[in-house]
């Protein structure tokens, strides 16, 4: 492809956008990144000044890319402050969390790190091999430890006194949201999409917003690279080969390639339904968990139902060894690249 000039300065472009087409010079598209995600959380009241932020930051690039921004625009108008979650992955979450906990340091971010081990009293490491394997009910290991993690970074919002939990989650996730949606006949959990997730009591559940959804993945690899943002990204996660997400990740990949702003049509579409849609209320009684307080659907919440599966499921499997299984001709196909 030959090479453009910025679309804003007579520099060439370093960065060339398809679903635009946009051609940027590295500082011209800082300020179009920056001023887009500025813009999602205005116009769509993500958060306002003095809210205390707690960002949830895994160490991909994502979430790291997150917190540098927050950081950036908003640490003269509200308190920030990470949440590193260790959901106990040998390798792959240990090295993520080094990276994230550096960078908090580095940028004055104060963090804390919380693992599944103190909070539910079991590793992924434990458990995940037992759903691999069947022995755990489920379509894989994903459904349990993001169970897990939406409970730790609400009970950890309340207790930092957070009146916001940012995560990382991009356009490409919303996307990918959308079609599963469509695919799965679900139109009531698609129209519960948000950048902002209100309930009834948000003492009981702090509100969670993406700040990012408007932002897509190959625009934040481009961007971190850029700014040097450090961020894990070796490999994808060890139990998650197997999700179902990964296939529509790439089927989007391919639609974006061949019909650049796919992506961007999805989320405006779903966009567009909501505001002519009747709102479909399926809201169920809010109640809160008599194990462990936290918001709950039936008596006790899903982390704790899930809690005591794998306890259970431990206790009698004591004696086996536990293998990670991850064929070679799976993966999660991640954007790594420009
Ligand atoms: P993922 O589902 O892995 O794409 O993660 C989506 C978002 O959830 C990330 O961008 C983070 O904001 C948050 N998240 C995922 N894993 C962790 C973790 N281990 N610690 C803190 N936040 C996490
Ligand atoms: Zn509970």
């Amino acid at each position: 492809m030959k090479t453009q000039p910025c679309e804003r300065c007579p520099k060439p472009s370093k960065v060339h956008l398809a679903y635009g087409p946009h051609w940027y010079c590295a500082d011209h598209f800082n300020r179009f990144f920056e001023e887009r995600i500025k813009r999602t959380i205005r116009t769509n009241r993500l958060f306002k000044p003095r809210d205390k932020l707690l960002i949830a930051v895994s160490g991909g690039k994502d979430s790291m890319t997150l917190l540098h921004v927050l950081a950036k625009e908003y640490a003269k108008t509200n308190e920030l402050h990470a949440l590193i979650i260790d959901e106990g992955i040998k390798e792959y979450r240990e090295k993520a969390i080094q990276i994230a906990t550096d960078y908090c340091k580095k940028i004055q971010v104060p963090f804390t790190v919380v693992s599944h081990k103190e909070e539910f009293g079991f590793t992924n490491d434990e458990y995940a091999p037992l759903i691999l394997d069947e022995t755990l009910p489920g379509k894989g290991a994903c459904g349990y430890c993001g169970t897990f993690r939406k409970t730790i970074m609400n009970r950890y919002a309340k207790k930092l006194g957070a009146t916001v939990l940012a995560t990382g989650h991009n356009l490409d996730d919303e996307a990918q949201n959308v079609l599963m949606n469509v695919f799965d006949n679900h139109l009531d959990k698609m129209m519960s999409l948000s950048p902002r997730a209100d309930t009834i009591d948000n003492k009981l559940v702090v509100p969670r917003i993406k700040p990012l959804y408007e932002t897509p993945e190959k625009d934040i690899v481009a961007y971190a690279n850029l700014n040097h943002i450090p961020h894990y990204a070796e490999e994808c996660c060890p139990y998650s080969f197997a999700a179902k997400r990964n296939d529509f990740r790439l089927l989007l990949n391919q639609f974006e390639t061949n019909y650049p702003g796919t992506k961007f049509s999805l989320l405006r579409f779903l966009q567009d339904l909501k505001a002519n849609a009747k709102p479909m209320h399926k809201s169920h009684e809010l109640k809160t968990c008599e194990h462990c307080g936290e918001i709950a659907v039936e008596k006790k919440c899903q982390a704790c139902q899930k809690k005591e599966l794998i306890q259970q499921t431990l206790k009698s499997h004591s004696t086996k060894t536990l293998t990670r299984k991850n064929p070679k001709n799976r993966s999660c196909n991640q954007t790594k690249r420009m």
